[in-house]
């Protein structure tokens, strides 16, 4: 399967002419590169580039450098984080900025076994990282890059071995030498032009080797798998008179088992249940779960065990913005 000699010169040429200004892309001397991509790269993982920029301006303002990231701690970057999700990345982040600075002499290693070994990174950060740090002739496979090389060769994505298929096409790919630019202007171009839903053919400039734009018989779009959703029930002990609600770190919901969340139990829904009274039914995203929750409360004096009371204003801990905006709804309940 070979691609086109030109598309990378001309996917190159257009990001050129086309390319976001986005905080974390300073020029390719700048000693504040490594940092810059490597909170961004942990910040885009599963987030869209708008959302992403304000976190980002925070923890700059917060850790203007790798170092002072570095020295903080798990409660202060959970905190700054709060509200982006997926807080597995955030304690990711600050063990991959400690192991930089203190195991690589604030330099990203070299090759992409040692890169991947850094908490958190696996091929895809692992390769943007290595184009965008060292230049290095390789491309990060993501779902932008999936679809701008399939539908250029007008083929059903899951019928290719991307590895495969840039090592073919390595020479070509790479012939420009501007790696680093490549990987970014691949993304960009996927997340711009060559879009999932409407591709802008019109307005490409590879749309004359382009044989989905050229072919009568357009390859279909590739359906991505549902996730399940899940029916949890979730029960909020309040103390009403002091404003707090009793969290623990025992709520069944393994994959945030180091936050303090409600008590919760995974459960076919079931509105009524005895001495707990119902708030409310409604769908949620957690990380990526897809959740259907049942919410229960009850007015409390006494925490019960394994349960710590929290107030809204006052914790050192981190609280997910998903508990505190349950909590906020009850307290308004008369
Ligand atoms: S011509 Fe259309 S389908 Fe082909 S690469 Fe350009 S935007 Fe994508």
């Amino acid at each position: 399967m070979h691609l086109h000699n030109n598309l990378s010169k001309n996917i190159l040429s257009w990001y050129d002419n086309n390319q976001r200004v986005l905080p974390w892309r300073v020029s390719k001397k700048s000693t504040k590169k490594l940092y810059y991509r490597v909170l961004s790269e942990f910040m885009l993982q599963q987030t869209q580039v708008k959302t992403v920029i304000p976190y980002f301006k925070v923890f700059l303002d917060n850790f203007p450098t790798l170092e002072s990231l570095s020295l903080s701690n798990e409660t202060r970057v959970l905190k700054l984080w709060e509200g982006l999700g997926y807080y597995r990345r955030a304690r990711n982040l600050l063990a991959t900025s400690k192991i930089l600075i203190n195991e690589h002499n604030s330099k990203l290693p070299k090759n992409l076994i040692d890169i991947k070994k850094l908490p958190g990174i696996g091929d895809y950060t692992g390769n943007a990282l290595r184009a965008f740090i060292h230049n290095h002739p390789t491309i990060a496979i993501d779902g932008n890059v999936k679809r701008v090389f399939s539908r250029s060769l007008n083929k059903n994505a899951n019928k290719i071995d991307f590895n495969k298929l840039i090592e073919i096409n390595k020479k070509n790919l790479f012939r420009t030498k501007r790696n680093s630019d490549f990987v970014e202007a691949l993304m960009e171009f996927g997340a711009l032009i060559c879009k999932p839903k409407k591709p802008k053919c019109f307005d490409c400039n590879i749309k004359n080797m382009c044989k989905y734009f050229k072919s009568d018989k357009k390859i279909k779009q590739i359906k991505t798998l549902k996730i399940k959703m899940k029916n949890y029930n979730i029960f909020c002990y309040i103390d009403k008179l002091k404003n707090k609600i009793a969290l623990t770190k025992k709520h069944n919901l393994g994959f945030l088992d180091k936050f303090y969340l409600p008590s919760m139990e995974e459960s076919f829904v079931n509105k009524k249940i005895k001495n707990w009274n119902f708030h409310s039914n409604f769908k949620n995203s957690i990380s990526n779960k897809k959740l259907n929750i049942n919410l229960y409360y009850k007015f409390v004096l006494k925490k019960p065990l394994q349960h710590q009371w929290f107030s809204l204003k006052k914790n050192n801990e981190f609280i997910p913005s998903f508990t505190k905006r349950i909590f906020k709804q009850i307290l308004k309940i008369k």
